[in-house]
């Protein structure tokens, strides 16, 4: 097996994780970053909505604008960049174990930055009866299927159960491309997410949006051919026909590679945790700025 070392080793090279890089490699740390994707930019690449960048770079630019700055920041750095290689393990005597087309790798690191970023909530998350039949996905799912993966053939009649900010992006860019959203379904008396997303994407497209109301149950054997939702108030139920359902019910931070070195409620003080692995923002400029810090404070106490 390679063996490398480094001073800061960094797990993910989305927003969070180039940040953090570039900035403890200007502060003078021989910076080492692993992104099992094969190009550094996370949920980024997948954003071809515009709304990043406006309080970082005072313009208004789409995801992949952002990230694309951010790269060629990385590639005039001396940050080592190690794309299409995931982290494996994170253990407890500061190594790493790196898995990519040349096998396996060793990292020794003296600090370590997690920038591991989110997974969304899913079906499992809810109480939702009846069969799982095609047809059935997250907002993030759809979103790479669209943006990254260049499968355009959802179906036509469209459920949103849950109304995250992901949901309202993609239910805007579904009704652009003519789908029809029968309803954005809210078990809460308010939408969830941005102010701005709620009106810039639900409102300007006229999607209806049913509040206090939550889907019981799938219908379907190889397709789903409809739900059953469920007024929380009034306890009436609809049968809605649909051909897709989609899941907008948010996102949880992503801590599995380092949850085992927790002991009594903190992390070794060589390892940090930035972007939306360790609190989930909405808004990319503030998690860049607070990146940047968690870059410069690993280097200051390594
Ligand atoms: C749909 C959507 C719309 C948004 N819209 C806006 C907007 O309009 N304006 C705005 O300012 N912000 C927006 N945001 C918020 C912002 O984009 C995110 O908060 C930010 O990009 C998250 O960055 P991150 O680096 O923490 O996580 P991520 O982008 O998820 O990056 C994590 C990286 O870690 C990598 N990784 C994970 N595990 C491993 C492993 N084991 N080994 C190697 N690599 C690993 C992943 O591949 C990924 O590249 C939006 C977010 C979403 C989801």
């Amino acid at each position: 097996m390679k063996e490398l070392t480094c001073d800061i080793f960094i797990a993910g090279a989305g927003a969070a994780g180039m940040s953090a890089a570039l900035s403890a490699c200007a502060a003078g740390a021989d910076v080492l970053l692993a992104e099992q994707d094969a190009q550094p930019g996370g949920i980024l690449n997948r954003c071809i909505h515009h709304g990043f960048g406006l309080g970082y770079f005072g313009e208004d630019l789409t995801g992949r604008e952002y990230a694309a700055r951010f790269r060629a920041r990385l590639a005039g750095s001396a940050v080592r960049l190690r794309t299409g290689t995931t982290v494996l393990s994170i253990s407890e005597d500061r190594t790493a174990l790196l898995s990519s087309a040349d096998g396996l790798t060793l990292v020794r690191f003296r600090a370590c930055i997690l920038a591991a970023g989110s997974i969304e909530r899913n079906l499992s998350s809810v109480p939702v009866a009846g069969t799982r039949p095609a047809g059935v996905l997250t907002a993030g799912c759809l979103q790479g299927m669209l943006n990254c993966g260049g499968h355009a053939d959802i179906g036509e009649r469209i459920v949103i159960l849950g109304s995250g900010n992901v949901g309202q992006i993609m239910a805007r860019q579904l009704a652009q491309s003519g789908k029809t959203i029968l309803a954005m379904i809210e078990q809460n008396d308010h939408p969830g997410g941005l102010a701005r997303n709620h009106r810039e994407c639900i409102e300007a497209y006229h999607i209806p949006l049913r509040l206090h109301s939550t889907v019981t149950e799938i219908h379907g054997t190889e397709r789903i051919s409809a739900v059953t939702v469920k007024d929380l108030r009034s306890g009436e139920t609809e049968l809605m026909e649909c051909d897709t359902m989609i899941t907008a019910l948010g996102l949880l931070p992503d801590r599995s590679l380092v949850s085992h070195l927790r002991k009594d409620g903190s992390f070794p003080d060589w390892l940090r945790l930035c972007g939306n692995c360790d609190l989930i923002y909405d808004i990319v400029d503030s998690l860049t700025v607070r990146a940047e810090q968690t870059g410069a404070e690993a280097w200051e106490s390594a």
